[in-house]
């Protein structure tokens, strides 16, 4: 990591100015080489210098080049910027020559690497350079910027401190059993700690659900038999003919989606092949692809049709999304109820019709109670921002679940003490405390040029 490296750091494009990025011992001196009107080596650190890029005694561009001496940058290297006119051919042209002057093109998100890999920032600030460099909205902004501050890693690192305090009076205990004035450690004293702790977690993971709703919408399928108005429910809620709504059975062979926003959050729905055993190769493909959909989903409208009796389809496609936050949509209440209401085992069961004004606005109601959609808008955006931190601190809970009833077994001390330990290093994954090359590559790997 002792090289120097260098990117346009800006949209590549028409534009009044681009900006080159050179991080790195070198850059300095690789940048004053091709620079013309100041000694960039004699310069103070953070000052901005005007002069042109020059390449044999031809001068390329005019610019204004600022100059950041390590430690306190963005990558705690030096960093050299050159600000020069923007367009394709003269910022290549100038990137070109900073890369011939001894500079190396940086990968995609290789500053932002630097600066997490010198300390600079923590994993779930650098994942939220490119949250707030791919947000767009207002919610994602919010979000965005509280876990660049640190907010969200300070979060973890509080609960980390107090999980090591409890390791260390463990630890005290079983090294130096004769201390008086420590005190034991039992089971009993360790248990509240472990639901302390347990606690702030869960209520760190259920907001930070909370807040991956606001940020990235609730993902929706609505399934259901063919004919049993799912287009309908769909082309209602959307307000426009998106999906082909008809008699035949089976027309909505793949998904249609489309989004709405209750309360501020975006509701992404995608319309699902009706669940049937069937023949056709190309329906099969859209209902193996429907059941798949119930997996990823964070919720499933599951329409039935109360004019017709409970099928066997309709029993599968009950059971398929027994695991799923479901709302179970009894649709055509126009109609005479003919389902047998009673083989249906789901908490949240709303009547509906696609024929009358208002029909559907139950389902809507539903919603919102389901999300608490009413409540979230006054939340303060700090949150884990993505499935990989909330999936660690899922893991971490889940081993302090554990640790939990191995104290109710009266499991040794420390026996619990090395899953106490494991919790500590999940939630240290998070923040990158802890952390896997291959890991940190592909992370960061996904990042935009130039970052
Ligand atoms: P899908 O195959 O599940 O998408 O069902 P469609 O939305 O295509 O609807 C099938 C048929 O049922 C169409 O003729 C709709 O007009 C009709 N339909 C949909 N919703 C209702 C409803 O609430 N009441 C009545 N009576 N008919 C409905």
């Amino acid at each position: 990591m002792t090289d120097t490296i260098a990117a346009i750091s800006t949209t590549i494009g028409v534009g009044a100015i681009s900006i080159i990025r050179v991080s790195g011992k070198d850059s300095i001196k690789i940048v004053n080489k091709i620079f013309e009107g100041k000694d960039l080596e004699k310069v103070d650190s953070h000052t901005i210098h005007y002069g042109n890029i020059k390449e044999k005694n031809e001068i390329i561009d005019e610019v204004l080049v600022t100059v950041m001496k390590s430690p306190k940058t963005f990558t705690t290297e030096d960093i050299v910027e050159i600000n020069c006119h923007g367009g394709i051919s003269t910022t290549n042209k100038v990137l070109e020559i900073v890369l011939n002057n001894g500079a190396r093109l940086a990968e995609p998100g290789e500053f932002t690497k630097r600066a997490f890999l010198n300390g600079r920032i923590d994993l779930t600030q650098a994942e939220s350079v490119m949250d707030l460099i791919s947000s767009k909205s207002e919610s994602k902004r919010k979000v965005a910027i509280n876990g660049l501050n640190g907010y969200v890693g300070n979060i973890i690192r509080d609960l980390r401190q107090e999980i090591l305090e409890l390791l260390a009076s463990i630890e005290v205990n079983i090294d130096y059993p004769e201390y008086d004035d420590a005190i034991v450690m039992t089971n009993d004293i360790i248990k509240p700690k472990i639901i302390e702790i347990k606690r702030k977690l869960s209520k760190i993971i259920n907001e930070s659900e909370n807040g991956k709703i606001l940020t990235t919408g609730i993902k929706t399928i609505i399934i259901g038999k063919p004919n049993v108005g799912k287009s309908s429910i769909l082309n209602r809620l959307l307000d426009e003919e998106k999906a082909i709504v008809t008699d035949i059975e089976g027309t909505t062979r793949d998904t249609v989606e489309g989004s709405i926003t209750i309360n501020g959050v975006a509701l992404n729905i995608i319309d699902t092949a009706g669940i049937r055993e069937t023949e056709d190769v190309v329906e099969k493909l859209g209902v193996e692809k429907s059941l798949k959909l119930i997996l990823e989903a964070d919720l499933v409208i599951l329409v039935l049709n109360n004019n017709e009796e409970l099928s066997e389809e309709d029993e599968k496609i009950l059971e398929a999304c027994k695991e799923k936050k479901t709302i179970v949509v009894i649709n055509k209440n126009d109609l005479e109820r003919k389902i047998n209401i009673e083989k249906i085992q789901y908490k949240n069961i709303i009547y509906t019709n696609t024929v009358d004004l208002g029909g559907i606005d139950s389902l809507k109601e539903k919603i919102t109670e389901l999300f608490n959609l009413n409540e979230l808008e006054h939340e303060d955006y700090m949150y884990l921002s993505n499935v990989r931190q909330i999936s660690l601190a899922k893991e971490a809970n889940y081993i302090l679940e554990e640790v939990e009833i191995g104290i109710e077994n009266q499991v040794p001390v420390d026996m619990i003490e090395i899953d106490i330990k494991r919790a500590w290093e999940k939630l240290g994954e998070i923040i990158g405390e802890t952390y896997d090359e291959e890991l940190i590559d592909q992370l960061f790997s996904q990042f935009c040029l130039g970052k």
